[in-house]
């Protein structure tokens, strides 16, 4: 019986073990917190990641480790690997855990970000925002995530504010400049321990506040956006040597593609492969860390992922949908905690569309549909936008 541990006992731990279950896995997650709720179904070691005696008990009771917080300290991480067999490597974990190292890393590719500058100190800002121009976004490079640790520069005078926001507390910061992005995009990928790369159908993400509120997948891309987005992904696995699912997010902007960061571990915007794909990202990520093989990644049909943040909206209208497809995590209301999820999958986007929108006004959350809901309309017209 192989035993799978998992540091972070969140919503993707939940969703790895029930993933995981048919594979016959068992799972122990690690986390800090009395209510992780992963930790509802699965054994939890109750402990701080820097806690080396849990660790240790950690490493004991399992058999191989994977992440659900990328944020896991890379020590912890590289302590653990050294008793354990850790995927992604903690050296892959530690270049997506810090933006400066992340563009860097794409640069050096030959992957196209938007125009970008190290911060660490109030003269360094001024100087980034003289190069980078306005408007831009500050951003610490560590700890980021959801839009959080961001501040938007949009006029000279905003530099000082954006400054005692983030910087007075000496943290390492970038800044970037603002993509008038006409669509965000992510690339779902696996890549196996022999090295195979697979990936799902590019999804297209629509966020609010810097959370994701809606996917859309197969999104609509030409082929040469394709090639591209995929091409970008596989270069930077395997310059990582990265082992297991991790998402490439990406900005479109007239025509071409800006990479903004990779999440390293299965990814919100990948939800919809529960149900829309062939095999879900969580039980790829699980096949690529056992290093067994990888399962097909097509889409069955088309899908839209909708992020219930904040509070659950009433679950009857999704699970009076034929489409319709419930996910709720187990938590408790809170404003901007990701509490659970819904995916709408059907054979076409017409369908689909319909399939959406009937849902649309008994959810009220008309604002949040909105995005892709035009998306599927327009592509289902008779002149069939991109
Ligand atoms: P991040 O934490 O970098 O994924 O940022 C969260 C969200 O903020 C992104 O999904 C975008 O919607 C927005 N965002 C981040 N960076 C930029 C940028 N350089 N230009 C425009 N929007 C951005």
């Amino acid at each position: 019986m192989t035993t799978v541990g998992i540091l972070g006992g969140g919503q993707l731990a939940r969703m790895l073990a029930l993933a995981g279950a048919p594979l016959g896995l068992r799972f122990l997650v690690m986390d800090s917190l009395a209510d992780a709720c992963a930790a509802q179904f699965v054994p939890q070691l109750q402990a701080d990641y820097r806690d080396q005696q849990a660790l240790a008990e950690f490493a004991s009771r399992i058999d191989v480790a994977t992440f659900d917080f990328e944020n896991v300290p890379a020590s912890s991480a590289q302590w653990l690997a050294q008793r354990v067999p850790v995927f992604p490597v903690p050296s892959a974990l530690a270049v997506a855990q810090d933006r400066l190292a992340e563009k860097t890393l794409f640069s050096e590719l030959g992957i196209a970000v938007a125009a970008y500058a190290r911060v660490d100190s109030r003269a360094d800002l001024d100087y980034a925002v003289a190069r980078v121009g306005l408007p831009a976004i500050l951003k610490t490079r560590r700890l980021g995530y959801d839009g959080k640790g961001q501040f938007r520069l949009r006029q000279h005078g905003d530099v000082e504010a954006a400054w005692q926001a983030l910087g007075a507390g000496a943290a390492a910061l970038i800044l970037e400049a603002m993509v008038p992005f006409q669509r965000e995009l992510s690339v779902l990928a696996v890549r196996a321990r022999d090295g195979e790369f697979r990936a799902w159908p590019i999804t297209e993400n629509w966020h609010c506040d810097g959370v994701l509120a809606a996917s859309l997948a197969p999104a609509k891309v030409s082929s040469a956006l394709q090639h591209a987005a995929l091409a970008s992904a596989q270069s930077i696995a395997d310059a990582l040597d990265y082992v297991g699912v991790f998402a490439l997010e990406l900005f479109e902007c007239d025509g071409a593609l800006l990479a903004n960061e990779i999440a390293p571990r299965v990814h919100n915007s990948g939800h919809w492969t529960i149900e829309g794909a062939c095999t879900s990202q969580f039980e790829n990520h699980l096949r690529a860390v056992l290093g067994l093989p990888l399962g097909a990644t097509a889409a069955i049909g088309h899908s839209c992922m909708l992020n219930w943040v904040g509070e659950l909206p009433d679950a009857r209208p999704v699970l009076s949908s034929p489409c319709g497809h419930w996910h709720a995590y187990g938590k408790s209301a809170r404003p901007g905690r990701k509490v659970g999820h819904a995916t709408f999958t059907a054979p076409d986007r017409v369908q689909l569309a319909d399939a959406v929108s009937a849902v649309a006004a008994t959810l009220q959350r008309s604002a949040q549909i909105a995005g892709p809901l035009a998306r599927l309309r327009a592509q289902t017209a008779m002149w069939d936008a991109p």
